[in-house]
């Protein structure tokens, strides 16, 4: 059996033919999945109890499994997800002025090995489903059907590296979007990575209006070699490179995200760095303030404000990001690893 929560509604289609169902159920199945969210065949009233009951033969909507619900004093719920093989994956949900944004996971684990981050304390299992991405934002609309809301905004920066599990990221993302189904905008969709190049100009020639966020983090490679492994391999020229590929073939505007350490990346010298690297490209800075991991030794930043004015006195577009859920672990991967006995609790 397989989830139903797996298919683009082209691909259930084809299936549901494969199988003797009519094409047009593909379309019903997803109204009532994602628009009348109800999460049973038995349900579904216009379709025949024939089809229910021969549809259960061959899809399922088993939701994933709770192991964790965290919510913090700022609103934020951090989800603690048990998939059927027993691995476990974090959710973050983060209500916002705007609406709902839910950050999603895309690996069991992670491969990149960031230094600062607590997601590379355990390495890449496997990679997540479509399904499983989907049932994460099934999930917390869920949770948010009890008060009648519903999850308006997706961030792909949960666990893992959503370019290195591109093509179940990217069907996701086509799922959720879909104009009969959930409907999240992909102006509403923002994906980040770590900055795997040829990913990211396969992903500019898709030329969707999904948003780009690259996690920069320091602007030479000298400090990014420390922090980040993957610069290794693509260093911040051939990084700077593909950002303006992707710039120039879809005219939109990219996130740099850049976490603040202390005394790593964060004096007035390394801000007037990346004002020059990135000066002139349709881009703004998040400046984050580092979530300490204890294991690893970095700390946050003490200049954060001092940065960010040598940013903007060099006319740079940034924000300070706001912070979310500090008391509750919800920083990349630390629920996640506590969980596991990883990082201290
Ligand atoms: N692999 C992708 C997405 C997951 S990480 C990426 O690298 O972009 C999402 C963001 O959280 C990245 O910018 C990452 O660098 C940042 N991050 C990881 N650990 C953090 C921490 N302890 N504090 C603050 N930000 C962190």
């Amino acid at each position: 059996m397989t989830s139903i929560f797996g298919y683009r509604k082209e691909e259930l289609q084809l299936d549901l033919v494969a199988h003797g169902f009519k094409k047009y159920l593909a379309e019903q199945i997803f109204d009532w999945i994602y628009v009348k969210k109800i999460y049973s065949f038995d349900e579904m009233t216009n379709i025949s109890k024939t089809d229910r009951n021969k549809l259960q033969e061959y899809y399922t909507i088993e939701p994933l499994k709770i192991v964790v619900e965290q919510k913090s004093k700022d609103g934020t719920v951090k989800f603690l997800f048990q998939l059927s093989d027993g691995y476990k994956i974090e959710t973050v949900l983060m209500p916002q002025s705007y609406g709902n944004s839910v950050c999603v996971t895309t690996q069991v684990g992670c491969n990149m090995a960031c230094t600062f981050c607590a997601s590379g304390l355990l390495k890449k299992n496997r990679n997540l489903s479509t399904a499983e991405i989907v049932q994460q934002v099934m999930m917390v609309n869920r949770y948010l059907a009890t008060t009648n809301e519903r999850v308006s905004h997706v961030v792909v920066m949960g666990i893992g590296e959503p370019f290195d599990n591109f093509d179940n990221t990217l069907r996701f993302v086509n799922i959720i979007n879909d104009l009969k189904g959930y409907q999240i905008g992909a102006r509403h969709i923002t994906i980040s990575t770590c900055g795997l190049v040829p990913k990211i100009k396969q992903f500019a020639e898709l030329k969707t209006q999904v948003n780009l966020a690259i996690s920069l983090h320091a602007p030479n490679n000298t400090i990014r070699n420390q922090l980040m492994p993957i610069n290794k391999a693509y260093p911040v020229e051939k990084l700077m490179d593909a950002v303006r590929y992707y710039i120039e073939l879809t005219n939109r505007r990219v996130t740099f995200e850049y976490i603040l350490i202390e005394n790593v990346n964060d004096s007035r010298e390394t801000a007037l760095e990346l004002a020059k690297l990135i000066r002139g490209l349709n881009a703004y800075v998040n400046l984050i303030p580092y979530n300490t991991v204890a294991e690893n030794g970095y700390q946050r930043s003490t200049k954060i404000n001092q940065f960010f004015e040598t940013l903007q006195q060099q006319k740079i577009n940034c924000i300070v990001r706001r912070e979310f859920g500090h008391d509750i672990d919800a920083a990349c991967g630390q629920l996640r690893a506590k969980n596991e006995g990883i990082i201290r609790k």
